[in-house]
């Protein structure tokens, strides 16, 4: 047993306080791994390695992100669920949360009651994109050009659960497609394979979108919110191109694995909290047209409400879609 260990053990059994509780007093005493259940550099990725950058400072100590994509995002929930709740491995994860009890059947995890809730970090909005060698110049065109060559065209996703999984699956509900799907590790390799034209259309979050779109390396159609974004402000909204249903946000939010001390997920809740207040997070999600989470937000209530609430919404239009993964 290492020294500290040791002191920390005894000191708190000198005072009366049992093991784990004297553990979370001084907690964090080492690197915290930080698991992003999709590829490196994709949307999901930056929100976290900012946040998680920021959270260090009140935690002193680093976050380390993990990336540990597939299957939709369930793959790297899983590890969590299974990891040592000893608030050294922490869970960021999207709307995937409450759409995966619906798409698989069998889920070694309930997101609803397996996990300790940190709180909300931010509201992604959503585009819809193509190749650059897609001849539609806009969602008109795009549409005419689907309903046309429907048996021919890919849509990139994340997988089975994943955000651009969601909002295909909205977009060919809401025009009566049904389009072959491609699933990647995350949008990241989908955005390199669309930026190589071997994929034809996705609908990605802003966070991985943006960029690719102000080079005109990809076309965009439309955003995935009633109005349009600050970030860009030339492209039209959900309602403007006469598909109010494409309204989605990808909330994002911090878990804990279940039983994970209190005095510990508070400590984690609190770093949460410090970082959403800066100006550098807030500046760098602004840039992108991300919303931040409010401080009532950022709590435990905060995220069990929209996941329950989501679970329940989206279970709806996903088993009315008849689309499941074993
Ligand atoms: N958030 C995923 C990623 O970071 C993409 C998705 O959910 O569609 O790759």
């Amino acid at each position: 047993m290492k020294l500290i260990n040791f002191l920390s053990i005894s000191c708190g059994l000198l005072m009366g306080l049992p093991i784990s509780q004297a553990g979370a007093q001084e907690f964090p005493t080492k690197p915290i791994t930080m698991v992003v259940p999709f590829a490196a550099g994709g949307p999901t990725d930056v929100v976290g390695r900012k946040i998680g950058h920021l959270m260090e400072r009140t935690l002193k100590q680093p976050i380390v992100i993990q990336n540990a994509g597939g299957a939709g995002g369930t793959i790297g929930t899983n590890l969590v669920n299974k990891a040592k709740a000893d608030g050294y491995t922490i869970l960021l994860h999207h709307i995937g949360m409450a759409t995966a009890p619906a798409l698989y059947r069998k889920l070694d995890f309930n997101p609803l009651t397996d996990f300790e809730y940190i709180g909300l970090v931010a509201d992604v909005p959503m585009t819809l994109v193509a190749k650059q060698g897609l001849p539609a110049n806009n969602f008109n065109e795009l549409l005419s050009y689907i309903k046309v060559h429907q048996d021919k065209l890919t849509l990139a996703n994340a997988g089975l659960g994943s955000a651009s999984h969601l909002c295909g699956m909205v977009l060919m509900e809401s025009i009566g497609v049904d389009l072959t799907t491609v699933p990647y590790k995350g949008t990241q390799p989908a955005m390199t394979d669309l930026l190589a034209g071997q994929v034809d259309i996705m609908c990605d979050q802003v966070s991985n979108t943006l960029p690719f779109i102000k080079d005109k390396k990809v076309k965009v159609y439309a955003t995935s919110t009633p109005k349009r974004l600050k970030s860009l402000p030339e492209v039209p909204s959900a309602t403007e191109i006469g598909l109010p249903k494409f309204n989605i946000l990808v909330w994002h939010g911090i878990y804990a694995p279940k039983n994970t001390p209190p005095a510990m997920t508070a400590k984690i809740r609190g770093a949460l909290q410090e970082a959403l207040k800066t100006d550098e997070f807030q500046k760098d999600m602004d840039a992108f047209s991300i919303t931040v989470s409010t401080p009532a937000e950022a709590t435990e209530k905060g995220l069990k409400s929209i996941l329950e609430a989501d679970t329940a919404r989206l279970g709806v239009l996903i088993r009315k879609a008849g689309q499941f993964a074993d």
